[in-house]
Parts: C-alpha cells; structure tokens; sequence
C-alpha cells in the first residue's frame, strides 16, 4: 500500500464504507453556514405551516382605501399592496406555495432524472443511447426557453410552471447520475451480484441506488433553491400562479410598476425570495459536504505544489549532519473533520551517499508519509508538516521555496511509485514521458531528449526500445511499466532515489527482474536509495540499513544483517516471523494479531502494546526512548531497555 492508500483519512463513500446517518449529521452540525442556513429554514418553514394559525388577515381580500400603505401601518406590518392587501400574510402564503412547487419540483425531477440515468448506465448499448439522446434534446435548448415554451404550449398556470421546470431539470439529474453510475457498473461488486444470480431489478435498487444515493441527494439539495427561483422566474412572467392567488414570482411581478411609488411592494416579496435561496444553498453546500467527506478532507481541493508547513513548526535539537539526506524529528499530519492523523512521529534517520536504506512496516505504518514528505509531495490539504527538519545535501527542504524543490524533484531526487500505470498520463507516449523529464531538466531538445529517452529504455532493458518509445502505458505490461517507472527515475542521474514499493504489484519472477535491474543502475549511477516496502525479505536483498516503523514512528534501526540476525523489538520478530522462508515449508507463518491504531488517537506510552505478547504496564506509562542495543542498532522498547539495564547491573 502507498501514498494515500497508506493513510487512514476518511475519503469518500464507497461501496464498503458509505456514511452512516449518525457522522452525516455530526458533519453537517460542524459547517456553522449550513446551521445558520437551517436555522433561517425552519423560521420560514415554521412560519409557512403556522399560516392557518396565525392572526393573518385573508390575503386576497382587498382594500382600496388603505392601498400601498407603507410598512408599520397599524394592522399591517409589512403595508400593503396596489389593492390594499396585507403582504405580510400574502408574503407568508405565498411562501408556502413557492416552497412546496421547489420541493415538489426537485424531488420528481430528481426521481425521474435519477431513474433514467440509472437504467441508462446500467443497461448500456441501445438503452443508453436512447434515453442519453433524448436527454441531449432536451439539453440542446436553452433550459428557460424550454419552460417557457412549455407554459405556454400547455397555458398558464402554477401546475404548468411546475411541470415545466420538472421537465426542464430531468436531464440535468439523468447526467449526473449516470456518470456515478458508470464508474459503478463495472464495479467488482456488481460483477459478484450478477453472478449470484441477482435479477436486474435487484442490483439496481439494492447495489447501484444505494451508491449513487448521495449524488441524488446533493444535487436535489442544491437545485431546491433553484427552482424556486424559477418557479418565481415563470410567475414574475404570468405563466405561473394566476391572480389572486398569492405566490412569490407572482407578488414580485405585479409590483414591478410601483417601484418608484412603492418599493416595499416589490422589497418585501424579493427579500423572501432572497432569504428563501440562502437558506436553501447554505443547507444543500452542507448536506453535500457532509455526504461527501473528501470535501472536507480536501479531496477535491486543489492539491498544493509543495506540502504545507506549520508555521510554528518545532525545529529538532539535534544538529544538521553531513549525510546525503537527514531527516531529523518529522511529524507530518492530515487534518480532516476536525481530527488530526498523526501519520509520521518524530522520525529521524540518516542516507549516506550510495548507501540504500529502507523503510519497513505495515501498512499505515507511516513509511510512504516519510518518502513523499521528503520532497514536499505530501497532499496538502489535507496533509502538513508539523514539525523537524529534512536536509539534502545541506539544503533545508522543509519550507523551501517551490522552484528550489522543482529543481530537486525528478533531478536529484527521484521516485518510483508502486504503480505506474496511476502515475503515468494515459495519453502520451512513454517516450515523451521520459523525455518531458530529461528536457525539464537538462535542457535537452525534443529530438536529443528522445534519443536519450530510447537510450534509457535500452539501459532498463526494454526490447525494441525505439518502437517501445512510441507505445502508450496501456499497451505495457506491468513488469514493462516499472522499468519504465526505472527509467524516468534514473534519466538525470539521481543522488537519492526514492522507491516506494515499486515492485509488490508485479509477480516474484519479474518483481526480481526489476529489482535486480534497479539495483544494478543504482550502483552504476553511484545513487544512494530509500527503499519502502512491507516485505523483509526485498529489504535483505537490496538494502545496507533499515528502519522498522510502526504506527508512524521508528521502533528499531539497524544494519539489515543485524536487525534479520538480533532483532530486539517484539514487532521487528513479528514481522520477521511473517516472513516464509524458502526450504522450510513445514515452518508455521505467524501473523501479528490485532491491527495497528489509528493515528489520531495513539494510545499512550507504546503504541504496539495491544498486540505485543510481552507488554508490561510500563509499555503504556510514557513515550518510550530509542535504546542503543549495538552498534548502530536501537530499538524502542521498554522489555529491551530493561533487559540492558539488568546486564549491565
Ligand atoms: S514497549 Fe512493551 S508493548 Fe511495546 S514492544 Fe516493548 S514490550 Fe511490547
């Protein structure tokens, strides 16, 4: 598992997890502007349902005498209109009827829209061209013109107004829907209902509507206020609400002429209308943010070039070393839904020039959070750096400038993700992708970068290299890709590369191949590696040093000779315990029980101690310090810690 997927952040509604009632609400109750947005609803709400109770005058009844009377005169509030009628009961009547016509409006355009754009997704072929063709029809007239054209064909009145806005905003629900809809249809999950035999009928209403729920629902919620407005829009123009019968458009329509005469008139209407779309888009932008948490995580936010730093960040007290890269005391977090994930904890380690050192653990152990914290790739929002510095070659990175990192990036740091064909552009050639990063940085050509380019797939030994330039990532196989990941990493001749476990999608006989192959330019190059991965097998093979993390902090380091021979952790001997060795078939695989923590809410003291066999009641009293256990080897654990102690005694 890497980047993201190594993080525990709550990310969006999927299949297995979509959001119970209970965190929507607590979501929704945090967005103070959705509140006061609801609470400016249930005023209007409460007002339009009392209206039968309250002491209102009849809102059509007529006064000639008293006409345009201005607000606060006595009996009338809010004054009256060119007829001597009370607009404060026409204006509370007449919200009732333009809240009811935006609900109605809203709520059978979205079940029909959401119908049509379901059985279209799901069925595909024929079925999907039908109703999206009919869709683009209606699409292809101007959504107003369209409305009007309907009143009018069908004759003026608030039941035409609503049909027409009903029709009008069908399609908009059918396309949103099905697009959720496709990316579902080939779901794993899906296959699995079809073969159990499931009918049609029943995958859609118990798998797919389930999942596109919350796409209904936002889009509902945040078309309510717009249709009433243009419920109002027809009623302004007398295709709506016919006289005397009081709705908000209609109100807004006839005072049009006694602006200059009567502005309250128009004002009191237009004031409702205002407030009425206000509260209906704050609730909508909260009942969306809080059905789609990456909202709030900042999933769909625009990522920053560089990870986000505390200001106030504390600064290691240990001094800078010489070493290639040192990385001293890093926390980095993801803020999200009010919570702190405290995915990296106080990590310090060291790189040497063409020394390879790796990062081992579990997933959501923290190592990839390090890797990409190391160039400042880390996603912000929602992630940051809270704290520690990270050295390369001297040179401060955390808080660098971007065009510094820019330099650094791709050039003398570079990475290899686990999977290329997420990181490379489907739609250019691999070719131009390697050259892209050889002319961003030695300021070659197109044509001597594509040279060099095919000079490197030959280096990483793809055949036919020259034809292979021309292919695109989906025309590799898997094995082909990560040597194409290889090449890119190694085009500028590297310092540091980064490989965060480049290998674990690929099958052993090739996953050895790339690893050999990746070994082998990295000595040529003189290239110094941090090399992430969950095996300790891969770890032995490739790597001089290792750090072992646990929950966001290094719990032992070591030579990787003595950290496979001595190791003095209990979850460095778990993990070495998981680990099948070749010729002992009969030697039990023993997996770690339990789960590792979430990292925003680390228990006290150790945070292995609810899966360790060996814990004491000191494991969980306090931070536990790394102890020196041998030469360039610690470990952080208190049975270690005092077992030393005792023999030294
Ligand atoms: S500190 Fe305690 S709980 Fe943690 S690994 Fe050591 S013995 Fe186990």
């Amino acid at each position: 598992m890497s980047g993201a997927q190594g993080i525990a952040v709550p990310l969006a509604p999927t299949p297995a997890s979509r959001p119970s009632s209970a965190g929507v609400w607590r979501r929704f109750m945090r967005s103070g502007m959705a509140v006061a947005g609801a609470g400016l609803l249930l005023v209007v709400v409460a007002l339009v349902l009392a209206a039968p109770f309250l002491p209102l005058s009849d809102p059509d009844r007529t006064d000639i005498l008293h006409r345009m009377a201005r607000p606060l005169t006595t009996g009338h509030l809010l004054g009256t209109d060119e007829l001597g009628r009370d607009l404060l009961s026409r204006v509370i009547w007449g919200t009732r009827l333009s809240l009811l016509v935006g609900v109605v409006a809203a709520t059978l355009s979205s079940l029909i829209g959401s119908a049509l754009g379901v059985v279209a997704a799901y069925y595909g072929r024929a079925v999907d061209t039908l109703v999206m063709r009919g869709v683009d029809m209606l699409m292809a007239f101007p959504y107003l013109l369209l409305a009007l054209a309907i009143v009018a064909a069908l004759g003026p009145s608030l039941g035409h107004a609503m049909l027409a806005i009903i029709i009008v905003n069908v399609p908009f629900f059918a396309r949103a829907v099905r697009g959720a809809t496709v990316s579902l249809r080939q779901s794993d999950f899906i296959a699995a209902a079809r073969l159990m035999g499931q009918s049609n009928l029943r995958i859609i209403a118990t798998e797919l509507l389930p999942n596109v729920l919350p796409v209904v629902v936002v889009t509902a919620s945040t078309s309510v206020g717009w249709m009433i407005l243009e419920t109002a829009g027809l009623s302004f123009l007398g295709l709506g609400a016919q006289p005397p019968v009081a709705d908000l458009g209609g109100m807004l329509g006839s005072a049009r002429n006694l602006i200059n005469v009567a502005p309250h008139v128009a004002a009191v209407p237009g004031l409702a209308i205002l407030l009425i779309a206000i509260g209906v888009n704050l609730v909508g932008d909260g009942v969306r943010d809080a059905l789609d948490p990456r909202l709030r995580a900042g999933g769909l936010a625009r990522i920053s070039a560089v990870t986000e730093v505390a200001p106030d960040r504390p600064m290691p007290a240990q001094p800078p070393s010489d070493a290639l890269l040192s990385v001293r005391s890093l926390r980095t977090e993801f803020r999200s839904g009010g919570q702190v994930w405290r995915a990296v904890n106080d990590v310090s380690f060291e790189v040497r020039a063409g020394e390879a050192v790796g990062l081992v653990g579990e997933s959501g152990s923290g190592k990839t959070v390090t890797a990409l914290s190391i160039a400042g790739l880390v996603a912000s929002p929602p992630g940051r750096i809270a704290g520690g510095s990270i050295r390369f070659k001297g040179q401060e990175l955390i808080g660098a400038p971007l065009a510094a990192l820019q330099d650094i990036r791709g050039n003398r740091v570079a990475y290899m993700f686990q999977d290329p064909l997420t990181t490379l552009n489907p739609l250019l050639t691999i070719g131009q992708q390697i050259s892209e990063t050889v002319r961003r940085h030695q300021g070659l050509g197109p044509r001597a970068a594509m040279a060099q380019a095919v000079t490197l797939l030959e280096q990483v030994g793809i055949t036919d290299p020259a034809q292979r330039a021309r292919s695109f990532p989906h025309e590799l196989s898997g094995g082909q890709r990560q040597r194409v990941g290889a090449a890119i990493a190694l085009a500028n001749s590297p310092d540091l590369i980064v490989a965060d476990e480049p290998t674990t999608a690929l099958d052993v006989t090739t996953q050895a191949r790339v690893l050999a192959l990746m070994n082998e330019q990295r000595h040529r190059l003189g290239a110094a590696l941090v090399f992430i991965s969950h095996d300790m097998g891969v770890i032995a093979e490739l790597c001089d040093r290792v750090h072992v993390m646990y929950a966001g902090s290094i719990v032992e380091s070591g030579r990787v000779a003595d950290v496979l021979s001595r190791p003095a952790h209990p979850y460095t001997i778990r993990l070495l315990a998981c680990v099948p060795r070749p010729g002992q078939a009969r030697r039990e695989v023993e997996p770690i029980p339990g789960l590792p923590p979430a990292t925003n809410a680390l228990p006290p003291g150790c945070a292995f101690a609810p899966r360790c066999d060996l814990a004491i009641a000191a494991c969980s009293a306090g931070a536990i310090p790394m102890v020196a256990v041998g030469q360039e080897h610690a470990a952080r654990c208190v049975r270690t810690r005092d077992a030393l102690q005792e023999a030294a005694a």
